[in-house]
């Protein structure tokens, strides 16, 4: 695993590393049965409970210090403080998210999902990890094993941080890292660094990073636009909220082109809501949106462009919009001091050639909340059959499953792959306690 490493960096110099990769091998297997049973019993955002359940109890059983559950919802806590000496008061939070989508699960393995969720607002959904949070789960369960198990050797504190409703809660419901964060989950043992990952499309075993947003930020809109309803049949005696919304869809088009082009940007309506019929003119129509920006300064412009684009076009139809902004996420950033720090530990655990800087995605991940607070490092982890070509692009590897996006029906993830995850929850963890990833300046 060493292959390609600095030949004396101090950093890699310490006997507990391969105490750390011995007990995440033997653990590997339990974190695979996990990995499965999430899979096959996935629960949406805001509803994890039978998750939240099982992250507790093996917590529990790991006899941590503390175990607080019911954290923002089904939020999970765990505290492990270490007993070496030389406590230099670092607290390292390891986060991981455990929501599923509403998306049918296709994954063709036999641990699939046939889950369906009746009860959901504006469900029934079938639901799946079609996000992978499965996987994250089960990781950072196997990481608090490994953990657990060296706590003599640890000079400080690891927080295991299980989050709910990364994907977004119900939008008359709060939740996911800020719900966490006001609920005060961080307020006593106070992070001194902040570690996630995502599962991704990319080579097994390959670590991606990028200094600079990794994820954008993201915002869901609501545009409510309201005509008033009457018969079909005589629409003149009413006001059509219909024409107001096409031109509020074609419209957004238009938004790209009032901001900078060098740093993008998207405007997504994935669901439009009329109460109409076909011989009623309806009284409301409502969309529903997402806002992503790669560069947060762009966020507010985007924002304002909208929500004139909306009322304005409105008003030319008769109509009026109101515009609502819900679930802001910040983006996922990685200072350059905090990579620098990291990058010694990520190729000791993912090898040398297997760690690449990676482009900008407009994706979300709400850990940007604890990572904007109390510093920390994101990363990607690539767990399907890809190869990287020669511009560093991943391609589906001969003979594979290919290369699926995250939330499509057919998204996988390589069970083998776990392992690395739970390494480097591991070494990020004891790196930063020990002092050896903490950003100079
Ligand atoms: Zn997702
Ligand atoms: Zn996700």
């Amino acid at each position: 695993m060493n292959s390609g490493l600095p030949q004396h960096d101090p950093r890699n110099d310490d006997p507990v590393h391969a105490e750390l990769d011995r007990r995440a091998r033997e653990v590997a297997d339990q974190v695979i049965a996990w990995r499965r049973h999430l899979h096959r019993h996935p629960e949406l955002s805001n509803r994890e409970e039978g998750t939240a359940r099982l992250v507790a109890e093996h917590l529990r059983g790991l006899g941590l210090d503390e175990v607080r559950t019911g954290i923002a919802g089904h939020g999970v806590v765990g505290v492990l403080r270490g007993t070496a000496g030389g406590d230099g008061g670092r607290v390292v939070a390891l986060r991981a998210d455990t929501d599923a989508l509403p998306v049918k699960d296709l994954c063709g393995a036999d641990f699939a999902s046939e889950t369906v969720d009746a009860e959901y607002p504006g469900g029934p959904f079938p639901v799946s990890h079609a996000c992978g949070h499965d996987c994250h789960t089960a990781m950072l369960m196997g990481a608090a094993t490994v953990l657990a198990g060296v706590r003599d050797r640890l000079p400080g504190t690891v927080v295991f941080v299980f989050q709910p409703a990364e994907e977004g809660p119900p939008v008359t419901e709060t939740g996911g890292a800020l719900a966490m964060v006001e609920e005060g989950a961080f307020a006593d043992p106070v992070p001194t660094m902040a570690f996630g990952m995502h599962v991704t499309p990319y080579p097994k075993g390959y670590v991606g990073y990028r200094v600079g947003n990794q994820y954008g930020a993201s915002v869901l809109v609501r545009i409510t636009v309201d005509g008033k309803q009457v018969h079909g049949s005589t629409p003149w005696q009413g006001v059509d909220p219909m024409p107001a919304v096409g031109a509020v869809l074609t419209g957004i088009g238009q938004l790209y082109r009032q901001v900078s082009a060098f740093d993008p940007v998207t405007v997504t309506i994935g669901h439009v809501e009329d109460v109409g019929r076909f011989n009623i003119i309806g009284q409301t129509v409502t969309l529903w949106g997402t806002v992503r920006c790669a560069v947060e300064s762009d966020m507010a412009e985007v924002r304002d462009r909208l929500r004139r684009l909306a009322e304005h076009s409105a008003a030319a139809y008769g109509a009026t919009a109101e515009v609502e902004y819900l679930q802001p996420v910040p983006p996922v950033h990685n200072s350059g001091p905090w990579v620098a720090a990291g990058l010694p530990t990520l190729r000791r655990v993912a090898g040398q050639e297997r760690v690449t800087e990676t482009g900008a995605t407009l994706g979300y991940d709400d850990v940007s909340e604890l990572i904007a607070r109390f510093g920390g490092l994101y990363v990607m982890l690539g767990v399907q059959d890809a190869v990287l070509d020669e511009a560093g692009v991943p391609v589906p590897a001969k003979g594979g499953r290919g290369l699926v996006t995250n939330h499509n029906p057919h998204f996988y993830a390589d069970d083998d792959t776990l392992v690395t995850g739970v390494r480097l929850h591991a070494h990020v963890a004891y790196d930063h306690l020990r002092g050896a990833l903490v950003p100079e300046g």
